[in-house]
């Protein structure tokens, strides 16, 4: 009877998951709508009803779970406020899921959870020094320093979404203004579009999208086809986020970025640039050492695998 770790992915949208051997392979997986569960409570038994059976007819055994979640706190086994989440406070992960599947159970934030899985199963394999950064709906960053995944004093380290990106600007769901991640995520690259395309003169596909409906995924697309304007957010972005690069760069010296989540769909439209302007801002011993490369589980969900690694290696 093969062992496996059920691997979930909470994200603001939807909860993904997955049945994870320890070489890596998902036997089975799905999502739910995040705002259709009410409490970590209804999570657990509605994950139950439906793995149950699937791990009898699969001859499977539970081994563990793990656990990836914005704000989720390796070190205290809860979520706690997270912004983007219907539930609210210092929530209860660990000792609920512990309580109704009977395994033990690990919990780290999702960004942590997706460089564990490039560190496993990605591109981050060799690598020991490196930051995964997540850019989706806002940024996860989650880090590794001589092989080791870092967690902080209190839990949260690597929150580059929330760095001061100018400190009088866009509204940040945290409560501050000008956070890096309500310019350089793929929420981010949209609201630039929302702004520039009121005053933008030259033609582009994305004038015949409402401006409320423009996505990155829209903006991806017409810059993949060379849509001017499409390409200029790609080069704004991408001169905010290689600043802060530049930034980390100096601090950490790490060996390489690995970009993620929707907007990483690009890949080399962003990051061509973001290198160039990340090269732009280092002192001289730092140029062009650090590679910026996207993810090699882009197509999968490395927080998912990375959730079940962290549990295969840390509890097993
Ligand atoms: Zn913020």
């Amino acid at each position: 009877m093969a062992s496996v770790v059920l691997g979930i992915d909470i994200g603001g949208t939807n909860i993904e998951y997955g049945l994870i051997t320890k070489e890596g392979e998902n036997m089975y997986s799905s999502f739910m709508k995040t705002e259709e569960i009410e409490s970590i409570q209804q999570l657990a038994e509605n994950l139950k009803a439906e793995i149950t059976p699937i791990l009898k007819k699969e001859k499977l055994k539970l081994h563990g779970i793990g656990i990836g979640s914005p704000k989720g706190n390796y070190l205290t086994g809860c979520i706690e406020f997270a912004v983007n989440l219907p539930w609210k406070g210092v929530v209860e992960i660990n000792s609920i899921f512990e309580e109704v599947f009977g395994v033990s159970t690990i919990l780290t934030n999702d960004a942590n959870a997706a460089a564990y899985g490039e560190k496993m199963y990605g591109v981050a394999q060799d690598m020991r020094n490196f930051m995964v950064i997540t850019l989706g709906t806002g940024i996860g960053t989650g880090f590794f320093m001589n092989g080791q995944l870092q967690h902080g004093q209190h839990g949260n380290a690597g929150e580059l979404g929330h760095i001061s990106n100018d400190p009088l600007g866009r509204e940040c769901n945290c409560g501050k203004l000008g956070c890096l991640e309500r310019y350089a995520s793929a929420t981010g690259i949209a609201l630039s579009a929302r702004e520039k395309i009121e005053f933008y003169k030259g033609s582009s596909q994305l004038s015949k999208i409402a401006p409320s409906e423009i996505t990155a995924k829209n903006i991806t697309a017409a810059a993949k086809k060379g849509d001017p304007l499409a390409l200029e957010l790609f080069d704004d972005t991408s001169r905010i986020l290689g600043n802060a690069l530049a930034n980390i760069t100096t601090l950490l010296d790490l060996e390489a970025f690995v970009f993620a989540g929707g907007l990483a769909n690009a890949k080399r439209i962003l990051t061509e640039p973001t290198k160039r302007y990340m090269d732009e801002n280092l002192m001289e011993d730092f140029k062009s050492k650090v590679q910026i490369v996207c993810s090699g589980l882009l197509s999968e969900n490395s927080a998912i695998f990375g959730a079940a690694a962290l549990y295969w290696n840390e509890k097993n």
